[in-house]
């Protein structure tokens, strides 16, 4: 006896994208949620009026999934520069892309940060990112970005002034390790989209996905063939979809390979004052880096400030458990800015542990398996890149995948 055609475990964005798609096509499903709202990892809350996201996370408005299914207009997007300031020896340096900003383009060309051959091997580079078809990306040898960058003749200035310190907060690490064809496609989504946040704060997005089928509070302990249980029963169904964050569908589903995680902290001040006007992306070029970057939000969305103050977010590679000392950084963002902090408020310190599975290579062509046979299916951003693009589009599969297996039950016992 079944109770519903398909169980989902967790309401993160792949989640409720499965649920959508198999709702859409006629299935009777329930999907089961631990905490008391939908979303997961993109969440918000408010404290002391500030709109405060589960650690500074950006939409990209160039990702499929994101174009597919979500209203931007209605999501009130609001946008940053593309590119970044980046401190060096006392000295800010702005680069930005000269296509979305052309007054930027003599600053840009003009700045000291790099010499012309690394401004010319990174211009290179992020044009064949965002130009070349997917297939020719993904026929590259896929080897760690680190000794991608220095393939395409990226000296030490660029890598380490520039690209390390920007890539480190995207990807949550900062040895350049992860896959150089996941690092490709990140360039791809910078080069071909911008990048903002919800005027209400990313929970906005999972907001957008119906979720008629929801229940909350259900924490899922156990997952065995066509059967779900928790703390209050078991439910039966056709089929049992995982769509958990990574580290409990290894639990749930034992055979599973699952990456390993990287943390990201991100520490949230008012300042009585913006420092600057732009919504742009701050990196520390020098040596001694700290922080990964910091930004004004309240620039970009000043709806994230309830009471006129500037909202700076900082984010950090690393958890709580490496120890950020709020005040340390708070006096680095002096440093950084190039005004006082010391009359900064603290808000909040999220960290998140398992903020994004680690992409190392060996990835393939980047979509891991999402039908684990007996009726048993995996959704997460773990099954294709970390990121909104990566839950989403992996949730779409796992549905295709459901229904392609229901279809061939069914046709097999007629
Ligand atoms: C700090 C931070 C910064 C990020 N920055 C970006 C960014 O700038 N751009 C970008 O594209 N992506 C970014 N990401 C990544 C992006 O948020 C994730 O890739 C995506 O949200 C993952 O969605 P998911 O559905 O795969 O998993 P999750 O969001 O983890 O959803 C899993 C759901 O399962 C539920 N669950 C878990 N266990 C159980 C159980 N036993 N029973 C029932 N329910 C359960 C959880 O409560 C959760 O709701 C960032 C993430 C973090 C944390």
């Amino acid at each position: 006896m079944t109770d519903h055609d398909v169980v989902i475990v967790g309401a993160g964005l792949a989640g409720l994208v499965a649920a959508l798609d198999l709702t859409r096509a006629g299935l009777d499903v329930r999907l089961l949620e631990r905490d008391e709202q939908p979303g997961g990892r993109v969440a918000t809350e408010r404290v002391d009026g500030f709109v405060v996201d589960r650690g500074f996370q950006v939409l990209n408005t160039s990702y499929p999934q994101v174009r597919r299914r979500l209203d931007l207009d209605a999501l009130d997007l609001r946008l940053f520069t593309s590119g970044a300031l980046v401190r060096r020896d006392g000295r800010l340096h702005r680069l930005v892309d000269p296509r979305r900003h052309p007054g930027g383009l003599v600053g840009t060309l003009g700045s000291g940060l790099l010499p012309w051959r690394d401004k010319l091997a990174v211009a290179a580079y992020a044009a064949r990112a965002g130009y070349q078809p997917v297939g020719r990306l993904l026929a590259e040898p896929e080897t760690t970005a680190a000794q991608a960058l220095r393939r395409r003749g990226i000296g030490d200035a660029g890598v380490e002034r520039f690209l390390r310190p920007f890539l480190s907060g995207v990807l949550g690490e900062d040895e350049l390790e992860t896959s150089s064809r996941y690092v490709d496609l990140v360039w791809r989504s910078f080069a071909r989209g911008r990048v903002g946040v919800p005027a209400a704060g990313m929970s906005a997005i999972p907001r957008q996905l119906p979720d008629g089928v929801l229940r909350c509070g259900v924490d899922v302990q156990a997952v065995d063939g066509g059967e779900v249980r928790h703390a209050d029963g078991r439910l039966g169904a056709r089929a049992v979809v995982v769509a958990t964050d990574p580290r409990t569908a290894g639990r749930l589903l034992p055979t599973l390979a699952v990456p390993p995680m990287r943390a990201l902290t991100t520490v949230y001040h008012a300042a009585p004052e913006p420092p600057g006007t732009e919504p742009i992306l701050l990196l520390e070029g020098d040596d001694d880096r700290m922080v990964a970057n910091s930004v004004v939000l309240s620039n970009a969305a000043p709806g994230y400030s309830g009471d006129g103050r500037a909202l700076v977010a900082t984010s950090l590679v690393g958890g709580a458990a490496a120890g950020v000392d709020e005040a340390a950084v708070r006096r680095r963002l002096a440093r950084l800015y190039g005004v006082p902090t010391d009359g900064w408020a603290h808000v909040r310190t999220v960290s998140v542990p398992d903020a994004l599975p680690g992409a190392q290579p060996p990835l393939g062509d980047l979509r891991r398996p999402v039908d684990l046979g007996d009726g048993l299916f995996v959704a997460g951003d773990h099954r294709d890149t970390p990121s909104v693009q990566g839950a989403m589009a992996s949730g779409t599969r796992a549905a295709r995948a459901v229904l392609d297996a229901l279809a061939a039950t069914s046709a097999a016992a007629r």
